[in-house]
């Protein structure tokens, strides 16, 4: 069997949802032997708009969480209406108990939860609201499909906004109740989200659909998973940053993992993992151009050569840590500046030392940053350089060098054997 994700731009509308299913209904004449797990995300930008209610609604401001919530209630109507026409059908019912039961939690007029936990139970209505259309459109074309509920099979613990995966009870559940379901025709459930024990929603990270689908792989054996996305397939830079760019037919699990620690937005961080843990290899395909080959992420080849890779991570802020009576940075400043780090939840993306001054660059996560700085000044002497962004190479040559520093400063640049980063900052006009 194989697993297939397709993000929330693919179900961006009713034209991209008729796309999807003509992709899944290829699959099912072309590999009729071939049972295909699907996992699907929010439709477009659904899980922001689920955002803004839960902020709305945790600053008790009723009337516009109940506004974002009827602009989301619309869009899916809308997608609804173009795909089944008729009102009658049973999904806007379907639709409607979906967004009831949100209603309910904001008609407690101030909220007794967590905000986390709150975000949990409201932001994963978008998969449950996009898998619900999606599956009975794929029926009513005549594609079996079984709608699968996540919570039932991806168990977590309940840490909420970042639910951890207990493996053995998910491997479990996923083996007990796919196959009898797959036998029967295609299997579509959420992406991002999971369950407690106590059957409490979780989710599982932004953008975490790729996860679920790599979960679901591993745990049920699949001989690849496939993320249909809106580029070709894993490219050498971001096309928006910079022109020149080529597609990457063949990348290695280790290299996948590289350039998801340094910032590429292609795959979820946490989704290689589980993939390689059993050589099930990853596609990465255009559902814009089905046909095509993509990039395929597996078990490095004998000779494996890139080409220039650039990642960019944005809106980084430099920090020049100094001692304040001229005492050298040593092995004590370190231990304590990485615990406030830690205990703030931002991580070192790149840094140096000098004599009496330790720099660090972070991300510029606003409300943790503060509570960092405000920690870091009672004991150091604090510079910042703010608006910048960090620029890895790897397999960096000197053309890509030249690239990625030409109208820039560069701030700092260290030089490992394969990977070069750089902290460049827009020249003045
Ligand atoms: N809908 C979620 C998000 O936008 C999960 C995902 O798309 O992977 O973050
Ligand atoms: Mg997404």
């Amino acid at each position: 069997m194989q697993v297939f994700k397709f993000g929330g731009a693919s179900v961006r509308d009713a034209v991209g949802v008729k796309n999807v299913a003509a992709i899944l209904k290829n699959h099912a004449q072309n590999h009729a032997s071939q049972s295909i797990f699907v996992v699907i995300s929010a439709m477009g930008k659904t899980t922001n708009g689920l955002e803004t209610v839960v902020d709305a609604y945790f600053k008790q401001e009723t009337a516009a969480a109940y506004a974002a919530l009827h602009a989301v209630r619309t869009q899916h109507e809308a997608i609804a209406v173009e795909l089944f026409g008729t009102p009658e059908h049973p999904i806007f019912d379907a639709l409607n108990d979906i967004f009831v039961e949100i209603e309910w939690i904001l008609e407690e007029e101030d909220p007794s939860e967590t905000y986390d936990y709150l975000y949990d139970q409201i932001v994963s209505i978008g998969e449950f609201l996009s898998t619900r259309i999606v599956a009975a459109y794929l029926n009513e074309l005549g594609i079996a499909t079984t709608w699968l509920d996540a919570r039932d099979v991806i168990r977590t613990d309940n840490t909420y906004r970042d639910g951890r995966i207990d493996w053995a009870e998910t491997e479990a559940r996923m083996q007990r109740v796919c196959p009898p379901l797959l036998a029967k025709g295609l299997v579509l459930t959420q992406g991002f989200v999971g369950g407690t024990s106590e059957n409490f929603t979780t989710t599982l990270g932004r953008e975490g659909s790729d996860y679920t689908a790599a979960i679901a792989a591993y745990c049920l054996n699949a001989e690849s998973m496939t993320v249909w996305k809106d580029v070709p397939g894993i490219l050498s830079a971001d096309p928006r940053l910079f022109s020149d760019v080529t597609k990457i037919d063949n990348l290695s699990y280790r290299e996948a993992i590289e350039m998801t620690y340094y910032g590429a937005q292609v795959i979820h961080p946490k989704t290689i993992k589980p993939l390689q843990n059993k050589n099930i290899p990853m596609y990465v395909q255009s559902f814009l151009q089905p046909s095509e080959q993509g990039t395929v992420i597996g078990v490095a080849t004998l000779n494996e050569t890139y080409p220039p890779m650039i990642v960019v991570k944005q809106n980084q802020v430099l920090l020049h840590i100094s001692t304040r009576d001229f005492s050298f940075v040593v092995e004590e400043h370190l231990a304590d500046i990485f615990a406030l780090l830690a205990k703030h939840r931002l991580s070192a993306n790149m840094m140096q030392n000098t004599a009496i001054s330790f720099s660090v660059c972070l991300n510029n996560t606003k409300d943790r940053l503060d509570a960092l700085l405000a920690d870091l000044q009672k004991t150091y002497s604090i510079r910042q350089d703010m608006e910048l962004n960090l620029v890895t190479i790897r397999h960096y040559n000197d053309t890509a060098l030249v690239l990625v520093k030409t109208g820039k400063i560069v701030l700092l640049e260290e030089r490992l054997a394969d990977t070069v980063q750089i902290i460049v900052k827009n020249e003045l006009a």
